[in-house]
């Protein structure tokens, strides 16, 4: 038997329909007319930047070991729904890796900044792991593994577009040699992510490795702030504060991401970097990562505070920039229509990221400062 109706009769398809349609038109006006009164344009004047030539600082590698490339993802990261989001903000996918070999992923990497028409250069990162207590990779603990060799072979079939960003865990018990090594190969800095790779700035046992560092001229780049794009950090060793040690030797350091969304003692990992930054003039940052959905509101603050003038160089965290996390649809409060439909229209991820950059307010000496942090390398 029908049941009938509890509230009464239903509405006829068709005023439904009506009724949906108007509601619809109020919230898209009400979104126009709010968006009218709250827009508030770039966060800085728009500077166009004329020169093409820019280096990216920040650009990572990665493999699953195809091809005998040494490169490692431990199984945990393989399961997790972000590996096929970064395969495919690399360009490549499993089977392909597998069919080819790591090297296509690097290729990939050269073929896409050697179509950018802003950036000639980038950085590409190694990634070294977990150390155990006998010196030696814990294999077991670590969760990426990019080595120095896989990087260098990279550089070397595209000299033109990368240079060798070279991660050297210091406790490993060559340490000093391997970082001799990555100098003779041409490495323009060193890269950690403390919270990953377990290390722990301001132990004094690494004074040796600073020590040796700031001899090469090396600088350093270390994540600084919350980590999630892996399955578990330890957040802590990533509070800009670890830094005192290598600053106060002389060693320059570039602090990633201006230390974005993690804080540490009650207090922002930001606002810890600003103060170490009036401290030390060797300390620097980057903008790397300041546009994804998650960290909006960083690239006005990197802007803003005068700690940062003068100490902010370019980087692009790609592939990461090249996921549905960075779009120029996120800041309709800054740019204008015409601007986020031009922007997400340029299909080189490389020229997205600078144009919309650009059009945020990132004045040209951010771009062009990176160049002049790195280690000076003959024939680079
Ligand atoms: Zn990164």
């Amino acid at each position: 038997m029908p049941q009938p109706a509890k509230n009464g009769p239903a509405l006829p398809l068709r005023r439904r329909f009506r009724y949906l349609a108007v509601a619809c038109s109020l919230s898209v006006l009400l979104g126009l007319t709010l968006r009218l009164l709250l827009f508030e344009g770039p966060y800085r004047p728009v500077e166009p930047l004329s020169d093409d030539g820019i280096v990216d600082i920040h650009c990572h590698a990665a493999g699953i070991g195809a091809g005998g490339s040494g490169c490692r993802v431990s199984p945990a990261l393989q399961g997790s729904y972000k590996f096929g989001i970064y395969l495919k903000a690399f360009g490549t996918s499993r089977e392909e890796l597998a069919a080819q070999g790591d090297d296509v992923l690097v290729d990939r990497i050269a073929e896409r900044l050697r179509n950018s028409r802003r950036v000639g250069k980038a950085v590409l990162l190694a990634m070294d792991g977990s150390v155990g207590p006998d010196g030696e990779l814990d294999a077991a603990r670590t969760e990426v593994f990019v080595p120095n060799e896989f990087v260098i072979a990279g550089v070397r079939r595209h000299p033109d577009r990368l240079l060798f960003g070279a991660s050297i865990h210091p406790r490993r018990k060559d340490a000093l040699e391997r970082l001799d090594r990555c100098a003779r190969d041409g490495a323009v800095l060193v890269k950690w992510i403390p919270s990953i790779m377990d290390i722990d700035p301001a132990d004094p046992a690494l004074d040796p490795f600073y020590r040796r560092m700031k001899e090469l001229g090396m600088p350093l780049l270390t994540h600084t702030g919350q980590e999630r794009s892996f399955t578990g950090a330890r957040d802590e060793l990533c509070d800009p504060m670890r830094l005192r040690r290598p600053l106060a030797m002389g060693l320059t350091v570039i602090a990633a991401h201006i230390a974005s969304t993690g804080s540490n003692e009650g207090q922002r990992d930001t606002d810890r970097l600003r103060v170490l930054m009036a401290e030390f003039p060797n300390l620097h940052s980057e903008i790397s990562s300041l546009t994804q959905a998650n960290k909006i509101g960083y690239l006005r603050e990197a802007l803003a505070h005068p700690e940062f003038r003068g100490r902010l160089c370019y980087g692009s965290d790609y592939p990461l920039v090249n996921t549905a996390l960075v779009s120029p649809w996120l800041y309709p409060l800054q740019l204008t229509r015409s601007e986020m439909a031009r922007i997400a229209a340029i299909p080189n991820p490389w020229d997205a990221d600078i144009a919309l950059k650009e059009a945020l307010g990132v004045p040209p000496d951010i771009f062009r400062r990176t160049a002049t942090l790195l280690r000076k390398v003959p024939d680079s």
